[in-house]
């Protein structure tokens, strides 16, 4: 039997979890959370060392204006205590143009200036009618437009114009690619358009001070001020269930009671781990066993002894470096150069107190295979094809090195999502946008056993990475209240 009794337990401090904990805990209701890690944050966790404070990878968030952080603080009454902050106009993109010229974005008066924006890809005078009219269809289309593409590629989409190679590279390449880290031909339309209206009219850039996962600790605040209680450095082991209903949780610290369990870690690992197939139905098992996750980002955190970039963030990308599913695989396979897109941040170019005075911290992401079992040597050769490139825009960092650590999904796998299948694990987003998986095709937030829901990016939100996850938490919070309610009624 369990030694204590709560209203809702959940497993995990990723953003899902802490978002719908606080929210939860913020209308009434007893919650436990419970996080297997010393921080929340889950896939967004900021970490510190030697003076510099910093997410673990490359985390940015959009939109800036109406996003799902705010809702939640605001709720919470605790919106003075966030640390998000905004870019300004100031990026740090580079298009690398087909003669092999890497050209920075010039400065814009307004955020996505059509004219800046086509000159510096390369749009000739010829292909700028249409490139506007792609831009005006997918920034101006209503929602129920948008619902209609649930089942049609991004790419499928765009075929229909002719899209200039430039603006081509950017919409699939330095959105898609790093929002979904999806390849075109399998994210769904629906949430790339709904992801690219936030950022060409709410902006993109988002950042948190500390790091994202600072916010997540704000979260984890709201759930212990309003009664509820957190355990950090906590595994979950097993969800129990009993006659068909979740009963508690069994954890390395011992079990807890509550007829409602909320799980972060995954809709994978929750059902095919810490449920158990043999609670399921033999279809659910076999579904849950089919859905696809996103790809993984790895990457290096160079700590630098003088700073070599002026802007806080950027991506660095071509008319070559748009994934596709073929080209993805043969680069597995290494039948294919290893490079796409890159993705950079700076920390203390947003916040000075990120770095020690006159030092920088520069984290670079790019693609790699998902599964935590790729062998480290080939995680090495994504690493090293992405670097040179990393090295070709910034020459001078190489020199400036004091310090370095890679990170591959390994990483990413052993600090948020257990690996239970082929493939999965170190998956940078969750289940949410792959193509078949998308609007009613979306995962549900109910699992089909009584008192078990999966909230964060697997099922429930939309949206772009930590977005997703808080827009997922905010959903799930209401209709977890609901489900509580009829609950107590009957
Ligand atoms: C390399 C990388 C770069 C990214 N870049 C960006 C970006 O620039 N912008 C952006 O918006 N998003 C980015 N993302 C994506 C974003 O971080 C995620 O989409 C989002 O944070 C996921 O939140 P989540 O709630 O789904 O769950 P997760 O973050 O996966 O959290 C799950 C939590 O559950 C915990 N947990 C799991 N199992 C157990 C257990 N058995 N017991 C207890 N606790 C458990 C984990 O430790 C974790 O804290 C990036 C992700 C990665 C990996």
């Amino acid at each position: 039997m369990g030694k204590e009794s709560y209203d809702i337990i959940v497993i995990g401090a990723g953003f899902g979890g802490c978002s719908s904990a606080a929210l939860l805990a913020k209308r009434g209701l007893k919650v436990l959370l419970i996080e297997k890690n010393a921080n929340a944050g889950g896939k967004a966790m900021a970490l510190s060392k030697n003076g510099f404070t910093y997410a673990a990878w490359v985390v940015v968030g959009a939109p800036v204006l109406e996003n799902k952080h705010d809702i939640v603080l605001k709720e919470l009454g605790m919106e003075d205590r966030s640390g998000l902050v905004a870019p300004g106009r100031s990026q740090g993109n580079i298009f690398i143009s087909d003669s092999g010229e890497f050209k920075f974005l010039p400065d814009m008066e307004q955020f996505m200036d059509p004219e800046v924006m086509f000159e510096w890809l390369e749009v000739k005078p010829e292909e700028q009618e249409e490139a506007y009219r792609i831009l005006t269809d997918i920034s101006l289309m209503p929602p129920e437009e948008i619902a209609k593409l649930h089942d049609t590629s991004f790419d499928d989409f765009l075929s229909r114009y002719t899209v200039p190679s430039g603006l081509h590279a950017f919409l699939c390449s330095l959105l898609v690619d790093l929002l979904f880290v999806l390849p075109s031909d399998v994210c769904a339309a629906s949430e790339a358009i709904v992801c690219m209206q936030d950022m060409f009219l709410r902006d993109g850039g988002l950042f948190h001070k500390g790091g994202f996962g600072a916010l997540a600790e704000i979260y984890c605040d709201g759930v212990r001020e309003n009664g509820g209680t957190v355990l950090m450095g906590t595994r979950t082991e097993k969800i129990i269930i009993e006659d068909g209903k979740v009963t508690g949780v069994q954890t390395e610290k011992g079990n807890f009671n509550a007829p409602i369990v909320i799980s972060n870690a995954g809709i994978q690992p929750t059902a095919l781990k810490l449920v158990g197939e043999e609670h399921f139905d033999k279809s659910y098992i076999a579904y849950i066993k089919d859905l696809v996750p996103s790809v993984a980002l790895m990457g290096t955190r160079y700590f630098l002894n003088k700073p070599v970039a002026k802007e806080p963030f950027g991506v660095i990308f071509s008319t070559k470096s748009a994934w596709t599913t073929e080209r993805f695989a043969k680069a597995t396979r290494g039948e294919t150069e290893k490079t796409g897109v890159i993705f950079y941040e700076v920390p203390s170019n947003y916040d000075p107190d990120a770095a020690p005075e006159g030092k920088q911290v520069f984290i670079t992401s790019y693609w790699c295979p998902a599964d935590p079992n790729t062998p480290p040597e080939e995680f090495e050769k994504w690493r090293k094809e992405s670097e040179s490139l990393v090295l070709e825009a910034f020459p001078e960092l190489e020199d400036c090195i004091e310090d370095k650590d890679v990170f591959t999904a390994f990483d990413v796998s052993k600090e948020t999502r257990d690996h239970v299948l082929p493939g999965q694990g170190g998956e940078c987003i969750g289940l949410g946008q792959f193509l078949g998986q998308c609007g009613d095709s979306k995962p549900s937030v109910q699992a089909p056993v009584q008192g078990l829901f999966y909230v964060g990016c697997d099922a429930g939100g939309i949206g772009v990475g930590t977005q997703q996850a808080v827009d997922s938490g905010i959903k799930l919070a209401d209709t977890v209240l609901t489900y509580y309610g009829m609950r107590a009624a009957t």
